[in-house]
């Protein structure tokens, strides 16, 4: 059984899938265990994806954008179970002892899906157990203010902290990609070196990401969420090659592309700049 969050691990997952194993079985159909289903495929090899939620990705980008992810899965013949969570492993170790391989894959609606690799990927908790103690507020990661202070001299950057992102509505969130990691850590880095006593300047990112699955680079700038009204503009989702854009409370919040890298480039500029999301809308449709 694999989880992928270091090299180690992904060196591990690849020489288990280079094994030519009969069956591969992806427990949540979030980012990661979505692109390690793609890499599968990729191997032509045999791939089960099981997702709690009735739509993959569902919390993210929302139902009607998730279940175009569902239908890019099934159409490289992957077996997808939505709506179904695992219940536990079949061991090859019945008594549960700790050298046991896993031989398959039990659900709660009674199924076993027989695999000879499975990898988790559902989801990860901040490491920060290190810091009780420290005076330092936690939940669900180190809580920063508006410009990445934790305390009086501590501020933190990257997958570990939450913070109000004034820009969309301030509610403390952490987000996990490379780009913010570097970007908050140069503020973070700036917060320090301001002077003792000065408010300091907020951190007030246009996040940015993107996902490679099979042949679409699927990329969000900004931000989305499954109560965001979602318009799509630029293209066609038959094609699999549009940009939708998400509003919220009548401001435009993110920019969804599929094979659309130059459209999002520019979409993130005007998240950055802020703009209301009907006129968002009508600007795009009046561009080619
Ligand atoms: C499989 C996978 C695919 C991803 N793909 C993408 C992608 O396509 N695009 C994207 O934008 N993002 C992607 N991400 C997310 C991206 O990798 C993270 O957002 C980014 O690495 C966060 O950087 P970080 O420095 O905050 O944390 P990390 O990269 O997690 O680095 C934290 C480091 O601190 C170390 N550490 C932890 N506790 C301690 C301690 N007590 N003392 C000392 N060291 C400690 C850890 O070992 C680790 O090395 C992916 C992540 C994974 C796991």
């Amino acid at each position: 059984m694999h989880v992928l969050r270091t090299l180690d691990d992904a060196v591990a997952l690849r020489a288990d899938l280079e094994a030519g194993p009969r069956r591969v079985v992806v427990i949540g159909a979030g980012f990661i265990g979505s692109e390690v289903a793609a890499a599968c495929r990729a191997r032509e090899l045999p791939v089960t994806v099981v997702e709690a939620l009735p739509v993959p990705l569902e919390r993210v980008l929302g139902a009607e954008m998730g279940a175009l992810v569902a239908d890019l899965h099934r159409a490289h013949d992957v077996d997808l179970r939505l709506g179904v969570g695992v219940d536990g492993f079949v061991s090859s170790d019945e008594d549960g002892g700790d050298g046991g391989r896993v031989l398959g894959v039990r659900l709660g609606d009674g199924t076993t899906l027989d695999a000879d690799v499975v990898v988790v990927g559902i989801g990860v908790i901040p490491n920060t157990e290190w810091l009780e103690g420290s005076g330092l507020t936690l939940g669900n990661g180190v809580v920063c203010d508006a410009t990445t202070l934790a305390a009086p001299g501590v501020v933190a950057a990257g997958d570990v902290a939450r913070w109000p992102n004034a820009r969309f509505g301030g509610e403390p969130a952490r987000i996990e990609h490379w780009d913010n990691a570097i970007e908050m850590a140069v503020a973070a880095a700036r917060r320090l070196l301001a002077a003792e006593g000065a408010p300091g300047v907020p951190y007030e990112p246009v996040p940015w990401f993107w996902s490679d699955l099979y042949d679409r680079k699927i990329q969000l700038a900004g931000t989305s969420g499954p109560d965001d009204e979602v318009q799509v503009v630029h293209g066609d989702v038959a094609e699999r090659r549009f940009v939708a854009l998400y509003g919220r409370a009548g401001r435009l919040v993110g920019a969804l592309g599929w094979n659309r890298p130059r459209h999002i480039i520019q979409w993130r500029q005007r998240l950055l700049a802020g703009m209301d999301y009907a006129a968002a809308v009508e600007l795009a449709r009046s561009e080619p």
